[in-house]
């Protein structure tokens, strides 16, 4: 595996503040991630960030955003065990379409 740079590291170390201070605005998080719904669908998807853990909330942008189907399976999973990724892994409903595809946090 290649080694960081410490420019890298700054510019990592940057961005991740960055992305943090971000979160914590699901409205500016939802702009800067190029999220275009408008309307109820807007409403929903702004009153589902506002109600999960910060950290999980780029997740779910980049789900909404439909461009990752690994992060809509995790984003679903964790909505469905109330965001604790411990609970994913422990999940027990091999009945559950979603089983096989479910994240190992
Ligand atoms: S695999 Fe488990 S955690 Fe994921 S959606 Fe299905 S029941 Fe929920």
């Amino acid at each position: 595996m290649k080694r960081m740079t410490s420019d890298q590291r700054a510019e990592a170390q940057r961005k991740a503040a960055a992305a943090s201070k971000l979160a914590k605005d699901p409205a500016k998080l939802m702009e800067a991630m190029g999220l275009q719904q408008s309307g109820e669908d807007r409403r929903r998807i702004f009153n589902r960030l506002v109600d999960m853990p910060k950290t999980m909330r780029r997740l779910f942008c980049r789900a909404y955003l439909g461009r990752s189907m690994r992060a809509a399976v995790k984003a679903h999973c964790l909505m469905c065990v109330g965001y604790d990724r411990k609970e994913v892994s422990l999940c027990s409903s091999p009945e559950c379409p979603l089983y096989p595809y479910r994240p190992v946090f």
